[in-house]
């Protein structure tokens, strides 16, 4: 049985970046890739970073590509995605395979020390010793790969979050998959069919919620019929805390942009008041603009359902869900009270 030293789970850029810091410790090293190389920041490809490459690229990496050739972007510039792709992360592939195996189309199902159950020898020598075994799909058959250290890089775009509480799903979110982009959607190229002159329900408050929403908006701009809500279970006068003299500049801006785009919105809602169950219809109009933020007011927050059960929604990163759009009536949204027992101390935060 051939054992490694080491066994990556996923060639994105940390995987890589670590296998370029086993290369440089003489380390035996295989990387197991269940798609390409740099996958997932190939799906996202047109997104433009906001750290600068010198953030995005790690000493190892950077070792064992001088030398070769490469001509790397500047430490300040700001690649999209694909740029990175292309022009850092496949050129250290390359420099990585000189000693270390990157096995693509391999995905790991699993990973368990070899002939040890899961709770036999806890927190023992006869345990650590054994090596870890991974099963792994590859080509259409199961091999097995042995090593006694496993870095576990396969990120999270794979695993998105539900939008229910707790991150579990909603109740209906799962019959509802179809009408729902998991991922950062490409509303202005690819997917332009897929939003333009429709309403759709962007969830979350994080920036692949804010990329969607600057994205959004262009679209309606342009394209009439088109239109968005966007709900966050922050509650706040904007559905993005800016960071405090933050040293990423582009993200600031995208910050700035989608607050912005939230702002300029025309929301006509009502808003349950504190304690109060849901229970009216309140119609959303978009007016002169384009999307709808619907800021939660001071003591609870409610969630619009355009298209979903109004139960349980807990808005995570990036979620989007849309519907087609009836222009001539506005639509109609129920709402529920979210968090209605939260109340501000003098601070203005949430206390318990
Ligand atoms: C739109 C967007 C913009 C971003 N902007 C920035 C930014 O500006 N700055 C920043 O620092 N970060 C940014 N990020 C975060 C960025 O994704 C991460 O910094 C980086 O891609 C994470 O790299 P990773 O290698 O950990 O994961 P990933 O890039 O997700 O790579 C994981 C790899 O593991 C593989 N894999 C998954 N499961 C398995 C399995 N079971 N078996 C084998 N292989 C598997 C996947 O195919 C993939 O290739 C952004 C993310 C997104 C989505």
């Amino acid at each position: 049985m051939r054992v490694a030293d080491l066994a990556i789970i996923g060639a994105g850029p940390t995987g890589l970046e670590a296998a370029a810091g086993a290369a440089r410790a003489g380390l035996s090293a295989v990387v197991l890739e269940a798609g390409a190389v740099a996958q997932h920041v190939h799906t996202w490809r047109w997104v433009r970073l906001f750290s600068p490459f010198e953030l995005n690229a790690g000493p190892a990496g950077l070792g064992l590509l001088r030398g070769r050739g490469v001509r790397l972007p500047a430490p300040e510039a700001i690649l999209t995605g694909e740029e990175l792709r292309t022009r850092y992360l496949l050129p250290l592939a390359a420099a990585v395979r000189s000693s270390i195996e990157i096995r693509e189309g391999a995905r790991v199902r699993d990973v368990a020390r070899a002939d040890r159950l899961k709770g036999e020898a806890l927190g023992s020598v006869a345990r650590a010793d054994r090596p870890f075994r991974l099963l792994v799909e590859e080509n259409g058959a199961e091999t097995e790969v042995f090593a006694r250290a496993v870095f576990d890089c396969s990120g999270t775009w794979g695993q998105p979050g539900w939008a229910g509480p707790g991150g579990a799903p909603a109740r209906g979110e799962r019959a509802a998959r179809r009408a729902i982009e998991y991922h950062l959607p490409d509303p202005l190229g690819a997917q332009r069919d897929r939003y333009a002159g429709r309403r759709t329900l962007l969830l979350g408050a994080g920036h692949s919620a804010a990329t969607t929403a600057v994205a959004l908006a262009a679209l309606a701009r342009v394209i009439p019929g088109t239109r968005f809500t966007w709900a966050s279970r922050r509650v706040s006068d904007v559905p993005l805390r800016p960071i405090d003299e933050d040293p990423l500049p582009e993200r600031a801006e995208l910050t700035r942009r989608a607050n912005a785009v939230a702002v300029g919105a025309a929301p006509r809602l009502r808003v349950a008041p504190r304690g109060q169950a849901p229970r009216r219809q309140a119609n959303l109009r978009a007016g002169s603009s384009t999307s709808n933020w619907r800021s939660p007011g001071p003591c609870g927050t409610t969630t619009s359902t355009a298209s979903w059960p109004a139960s349980a929604m807990s808005p995570t990163t990036g979620c989007t869900g849309n519907s087609r759009s009836t222009p001539a009536t506005p639509p109609s949204v129920r709402w529920a009270s979210r968090r209605p027992s939260v109340r501000r101390g003098a601070t203005g935060r949430p206390t318990a």
